[in-house]
């Protein structure tokens, strides 16, 4: 099986990502960047970068994998982690963990599930982890912000002020949703406060470099950078099952077939995904599918997982 010749012979990571990327870009189709947030559709639509760090401290990478890019929902991966961490599963009591079916906006279901979110990483469950994390800490983009400063050694990693205000200003579905959550009292902090937080994580700019490497913690099992625990290894596990099964929307089971790892997405064109055990990768290229997903990156992922043997099935 060529997935036991990667494990007994050292691996040139280097030309898997490079087979990855040429594999994803001979695709015809490239679908589109984001336009409902101005300040995303300006990306450059033939951008592409892919890296890969792991957990033995190596860092690979083709393409613009160290240019910075909006990470948008990709940061809703690290919200809810550092909500856990700081305060425990008691978010669990206040967002659920199934797939929403719907579209990363939508409203629908909110109204009869009474303003519990069916998961974290659509974007009424991001507002709950962001409230969450915005009560434990004070400081909810912030911490996010710290976070991926420290575990990627980047320092200048830091929220695009333009890109949060463009979504500020566009942003009615998520102040609706904002707003219905907060009717139902499942938000704790006032509504203008959680939607700043959210704009601010949202509008992060990061590179795959600084992605993959802050994403280790959960191929860690729950451990950073440092050797210190962010989350056990239980709760590590409850993430990635939760970003398999939900962090690419209601394209997780496509997600799941063609890639099969956990994994977060997010409008800017960034997927992160998980290799538990082995490492992260991320992938960046702006055009996106109907589900909000990056074609090419999720293209990639396919071909290094089929390649590699590198899922968790
Ligand atoms: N900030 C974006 C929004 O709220 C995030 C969406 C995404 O990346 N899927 O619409």
């Amino acid at each position: 099986m060529r997935n036991d010749n990667v494990q007994n012979v050292r691996v040139d990571y280097q030309q898997l990502l490079r087979d990855a990327m040429d594999t994803a870009r001979r695709l015809p189709a490239r679908g589109r960047p984001a336009d409902y947030i101005p300040a995303l559709a300006a990306a450059d639509p033939e951008a592409f970068g892919m890296a890969l760090a792991t957990v033995d401290g190596e860092v690979h990478g083709v393409g613009d994998w160290e240019h910075p890019f909006s990470i948008q929902s990709v940061s809703k991966l690290f919200t809810v982690a550092l909500a856990l961490a700081e305060g425990g599963d008691g978010i669990w009591q206040r967002v659920g963990r199934e797939p929403s079916g719907n579209p990363f906006n939508s409203l629908v279901q909110l109204e009869s599930e009474q303003g519990i979110p069916r998961n974290p990483f659509i974007n009424a469950g991001a507002l709950v982890a962001t409230d969450r994390l915005l009560e434990l800490t004070g400081d909810a983009a912030g911490t996010v912000r710290d976070f991926l400063r420290a575990e990627s050694g980047n320092r200048l990693i830091a929220t695009d002020d333009g890109v949060a205000s463009s979504e500020a200003r566009h942003g009615h579905r998520n102040a609706a949703l904002a707003h219905f959550i907060a009717s139902y009292g499942n938000l704790r902090n006032p509504v203008d406060s959680v939607l700043a937080h959210y704009y601010a994580h949202c509008a992060i700019s990061a590179s795959c470099r600084d992605l993959a490497l802050a994403g280790l913690f959960l191929a860690r099992h729950g451990l950073r950078t440092d050797g210190s625990r962010l989350l056990t290894r239980s709760e590590a596990k409850r993430v990635n099952a939760v970003l398999l099964t939900c962090g690419t929307y209601d394209a997780a089971g496509e997600f799941a077939f063609r890639v099969g790892l956990p994994g977060k997405s997010g409008v800017g064109g960034g997927v992160l995904a998980v290799l538990p055990g082995r490492g992260a990768v991320c992938v960046w290229s702006p055009g996106l599918d109907a589900a909000g997903n990056s074609v090419l990156g999720v293209a990639a992922l396919d071909a290094l997982t089929t390649a590699t043997g590198w899922s968790v099935f």
